[in-house]
């Protein structure tokens, strides 16, 4: 049961997390950017059933008292943001470090649009057209994704 709803996860981010909501997308979460009043914010994510991402320590309470999911995060930047995020999931919904820091090709990194595979690994978004495929740049994304394993094993074992 926990594993089937783990596939359904999807996110929503406050406008602090502009940076983390291309890296979710890019892990295959459906995340939408979210740069509104907190009201907005609750109603948008109970409406949608998304986990709000967020730093502000009252939007968070007011989202759990609610009913709703949501995930407290530090300011400190995008690899200590996903640690905790890998964390959470782990002991929530039992998917491992591994299943989720890994790249998916299954969402538009600026649109959150579906990919769909083009050509000898090259992926297309549906929505915006943007291209993506394995490339130089690609070197610095798994170097990131592998800083943040570290980084949940060192969190995991406090
Ligand atoms: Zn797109």
């Amino acid at each position: 049961m926990r594993r089937e709803a783990s596939r359904e996860l999807k996110f929503l981010t406050d406008s602090m997390h502009g940076k983390l909501t291309r890296w979710l997308r890019m892990l295959g979460y459906d995340t939408i950017y979210y740069p509104r009043a907190d009201d907005e914010i609750i109603h948008k994510a109970s409406e949608e059933r998304r986990i709000v991402l967020t730093s502000d320590t009252e939007l968070y309470r007011r989202i759990l008292s609610k009913g709703g999911q949501s995930i407290l995060l530090p300011l400190s930047g995008t690899e200590d943001q996903l640690s905790h995020i890998a964390i959470h999931l782990k002991n929530e919904y039992g998917i491992s470090y591994d299943e989720f820091l890994a790249v998916k090709f299954r969402l538009c990194s600026l649109c959150n649009g579906q990919l769909q595979p083009s050509s000898n690994n090259r992926w297309k978004c549906g929505s915006c057209g943007q291209e993506y495929w394995v490339g130089g740049h690609w070197r610095n994304i798994s170097r990131t994704l592998e800083r943040v394993k570290r980084l949940v094993v060192g969190l995991s074992k406090e």
